[in-house]
Order: C-alpha cells, then sequence, then structure tokens
C-alpha cells in the first residue's frame, strides 16, 4: 500500500520514486504545486435529460430547447464533446416530441 506525495491518493499500479516521494507517474511529471484535476464527466447526466423532454411539453418550450441545448453545444463542445454531441441529439429529439403533441394538440382543437 503507497500513497501518492503529491495527491496522497492511493497509488495502484506504476510508481514513481521523487524527492518527495513515491508519486502516481501522472503526478511525478506535474508541476510542483498542481493538483490532479478530476476527470471530467463527459456524459449528459440524467437530469438534462428530463429536463430537456419536460420543457418540450409545454407550450413553445420546445423552441427554448433547441435554442438553449444549441448554446450548450458550442459552450461544451471543446470541453467535453461527447456530452455536447448528446445535448444536442436530445434538444432535436425533444424539439420533435413537442412538435408532434403540440401539434396533435393543435390539430384537435382545429378539427
Ligand atoms: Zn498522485
Amino acid at each position: 500500500m503507497l500513497n501518492c506525495a503529491r495527491c496522497s491518493a492511493l497509488v495502484e499500479g506504476q510508481a514513481v520514486q521523487t524527492p518527495m516521494g513515491w508519486m502516481h507517474p501522472q503526478c511525478a511529471g506535474a508541476p510542483v504545486g498542481a493538483v490532479a484535476l478530476p476527470r471530467v464527466d463527459d456524459n449528459l447526466s440524467e437530469g438534462w435529460k428530463i429536463a430537456l423532454y419536460a420543457a418540450a411539453l409545454i407550450p413553445w418550450g420546445s423552441w427554448f430547447v433547441v435554442l438553449g441545448s444549441s448554446v450548450l453545444y458550442y459552450a461544451w463542445r471543446k470541453e467535453t464533446p461527447n456530452k455536447a454531441a448528446q445535448i444536442n441529439k436530445h434538444g432535436w429529439l425533444a424539439w420533435l416530441l413537442g412538435m408532434a403533441v403540440w401539434g396533435a394538440i393543435w390539430f384537435l382543437m382545429k378539427s
């Protein structure tokens, strides 16, 4: 059992010996004072998906869904490309759902 001298997390697998003590290879390579960043979660959470579909079901909501998901797509594209692609896809699917539901309601009210 070995704890990293920089991030103090348990070292599993490879360890590198440094003047400060044993470290993760990635910690040993990092500049002094740098803190290992947590891995960015590149997945769209269930909460976002529920919010997208729920928003599409309010009147005119699907237009806000498309607008909002497009803005977030461009904001997230660089850091989390997978998450960005997912919100883009679900944004359009939610828009389709909203169009279908409100189209049906409009059709029923007309006839
Ligand atoms: Zn470490």
